[in-house]
């Protein structure tokens, strides 16, 4: 048996759509194939955006598919508990740790502040960026703004020298990013809670998490959270960031009218077959190797490989699926 451990991590803030429901298939896939475990992990962090009923429909609507998980919410397992929200002291204690070392600090500042910042860097023709200001408080500052009520948030200290970041991703290669074009990034907000950057690392970390498959939007976070692994001592995953997936007209996937939708649950009310959106969703961005387009979820499973998976954006075609399910 292997011994590998995938993710599944969404957010509670919306109905789960094409996009989120095509990466978890794409763990189930790759866990299946490898007989590993998937873990379902709920990223609550965002009180207000978060709600059980939005977690029940990910829950249902991954049911419904046939995706069945190996340790998560409802579940249980060896790392739980498995909703943010449930695990706040473990985030806290690695803030403190690395408050303790140096390696981030509390910034007072106010949204007026930062905002003047962007403008004065933006003026002299430089990125707009937070300019550091916090870290090097005195006491005496720190005093100040204490008594004037502002609640800090933690920011990350990324390191002075310019460096090379290097994502040595499964799909798309190498991708290197310079530590320069980063700012001191927010670990933890002013309402006392981690930013998903930060809890995401430490939940895959202590999850033992050994590849993470997820949409390239989250490209632009990897380098922040190669950094928080490396500050924290963490061994490093394999990372694979799957492709965007476009309309017929190659814009952003997204509901346009009500006969058309991104929603997994109005597929499944309007009387779609699991199976067919199973063999439709593993399509966006993989083929197998013979281009069989019609195939059973065990010979998904057999031809799946995670590395096959294509860096160029896939297509949603409604006409195909609507072909699929004729087919079923
Ligand atoms: N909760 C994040 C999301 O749904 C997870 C991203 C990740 O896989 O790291 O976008
Ligand atoms: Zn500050």
């Amino acid at each position: 048996m292997s011994g590998m451990r995938l993710r599944f991590p969404p957010s509670p803030t919306g109905k789960i759509h094409i996009g989120n429901m095509r990466t978890a298939l794409f763990n189930w896939l790759w866990a299946r194939k490898n007989k590993g475990k998937l873990v379902l992990r709920i990223e609550d962090t965002d009180l207000e955006r978060s709600t059980k009923e939005f977690e029940e429909i990910i829950l249902k609507e991954m049911k419904w598919l046939g995706l069945d998980v190996d340790e998560g919410v409802g579940i249980g397992g060896d790392y739980g508990p498995y909703r943010q929200s449930e695990r706040i002291d473990i985030y806290q204690k690695y803030a403190e740790k690395l408050l303790e070392e140096g390696k981030a600090y509390y910034c007072y500042c106010l949204p007026e502040e930062l905002d003047k910042m962007r403008e004065e860097a933006a003026s002299k023709g430089e990125m707009p960026r937070y300019n550091q200001h916090c870290r090097t408080l005195s006491a005496e500052d720190v005093e100040k703004y204490k008594k004037e009520g502002r609640n800090p948030v933690i920011r990350f200290k990324v390191p002075d020298e310019d460096r090379e970041i290097i994502i040595d991703d499964i799909i798309r290669g190498k991708i290197s990013f310079n530590t320069s074009v980063l700012d001191d990034f927010i670990i933890y907000k002013s309402d006392g809670m981690p930013t998903y950057n930060f809890a995401v690392v430490i939940d895959d970390a202590l999850m033992k998490i050994s590849q993470v498959i997820r949409g390239e939007d989250h490209i632009s976070n990897t380098p922040k959270q190669l950094l928080i692994y490396e500050a924290l001592g963490f061994d490093l995953p394999r990372f694979a960031h799957l492709p965007l997936i476009l309309d017929e007209n190659k814009a952003k996937l997204k509901k346009r009218s009500d006969s058309d939708t991104v929603y997994i649950g109005e597929y499944r009310e309007n009387g779609y077959l699991p199976e067919a959106l199973f063999n439709f969703l593993s399509l966006l961005g993989w083929s197998a190797k013979d281009d069989q387009e019609i195939m059973s979820r065990e010979e998904i499973i057999s031809h799946f490989d995670i590395a096959d998976v294509n860096k160029s954006p896939a297509v949603f075609d409604v006409e195909k699926l609507n072909w699929m399910n004729g087919k079923y």
